[in-house]
């Protein structure tokens, strides 16, 4: 089943989301569908309060990029997180472009620690504590701030957020054209 994506503006996208247990209902149809939703969307990464969920579930599915052959690999690298957990930053920070599926039509360059040690449980509930890097990182940074209430556009200089002000507000009032489904606040704020 494919959800609505809910758009900035949501007062749900400003909550921090709650940890789930092994007993919350419907969990693996939830996570499939969240995965549905995710690649009809063609995004790379999935946050539960994106479909008004405020709970601690995250999706992400990528093909992997071979920067010497400037190609994209497959097949497709996917990773549940259930309550996860960012134990440590590691490397560098790097810019990279980021879009987001609740504020369509904006990419920015957002600087981010290239790797983490993370912590999440999986969708069997096995527990993982490792380092990851790349674009598995970047994502998995991306889709916590959606769990505590951020989006990427917060982490942007208030330069940039005042020239994408107007922008901003058109995604708020449902100007916007998507190829999927999107549920807009309509209420002022
Ligand atoms: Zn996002």
């Amino acid at each position: 089943m494919l959800y609505p994506i809910i758009g900035y503006g949501h007062p749900t996208l400003r909550k921090v989301a709650q940890p789930i247990d092994k007993n919350y209902p419907g969990l693996d149809q939830l996570i499939a569908d969240m995965y549905e939703t995710m690649y009809a969307a063609d995004g790379v990464g999935l946050a539960a309060p994106q479909i008004d969920l405020s709970i601690r579930l995250v999706v992400i599915g990528f093909r992997p990029y071979d920067e010497k052959t400037e190609t994209y690999g497959s097949p497709t690298e996917e990773h549940t997180l259930i309550n996860p957990e960012i134990l440590e930053y590691l490397g560098e920070k790097q810019y990279f472009n980021e879009g987001c599926l609740s504020i369509p039509d904006i990419h920015e360059d957002v600087l981010r620690p290239e790797g983490l040690r993370l912590r999440w449980y999986d969708e069997k509930w096995q527990l993982h504590e490792e380092e990851i890097h790349g674009m598995f990182a970047r994502v998995a940074q991306h889709e916590i701030d959606h769990l505590e209430g951020k989006v990427f556009t917060d982490r942007l200089s208030s330069i940039r957020k005042t020239m994408l002000k107007r922008r901003l507000n058109d995604v708020m009032s449902g100007k916007v054209r998507v190829h999927y489904r999107m549920k807009i606040n309509k209420t002022k704020k």
